[in-house]
């Protein structure tokens, strides 16, 4: 899927999935699919690495990784000058209170629960910080 042409040439955000869980992946595509570029990663090494090579425009963030994890993740996203200003969203099934301001003060934009039973739940969190990332001109 090319980042033009589906939507006339308007274009179209690019979203890094960062999820090791095939299932997920599959229902993150069916979620997101037609609305944005869509790049995955399945684990925190291949993530770094291709955040910098092909800059997105926001980043999923599954917690619960093989290796790094994904607060590991974030903390090198957030230390890095080239990657430090991208909207990142917690996707995380360790749903306990305080987690969200957890997550919040540790630096993710958003935070997410799975299962994700509620699909436009995570579309308004993403238009949200894809907006305020535009208004901000990264
Ligand atoms: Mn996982």
């Amino acid at each position: 899927m090319a980042g033009t042409g589906a939507h006339g040439g308007v274009a179209v955000s690019t979203v890094a999935v960062v999820e090791d869980n095939a299932d997920n992946r599959l229902l993150l595509q069916a979620i997101l699919d037609g609305l944005y570029d869509v790049v995955e990663y399945e684990n925190g090494i291949d993530a770094l690495a291709g955040l910098s090579a092909n800059l997105p425009d926001l980043v999923l963030l599954d917690i619960s990784l093989p290796g790094m994890d994904g607060n590991e993740i974030l903390a090198r996203i957030r230390a890095d000058e080239h990657l430090a200003g991208l909207p990142v969203i917690a996707l995380t099934a360790h749903a306990m209170a305080g987690d969200r301001e957890k997550y919040l003060s540790a630096g993710f934009n958003d935070y997410i629960t799975k299962p994700i039973v509620d699909e436009q739940l995570l579309l308004n969190a993403m238009e949200k910080w894809l907006a305020a990332k535009n208004t901000r001109g990264l």
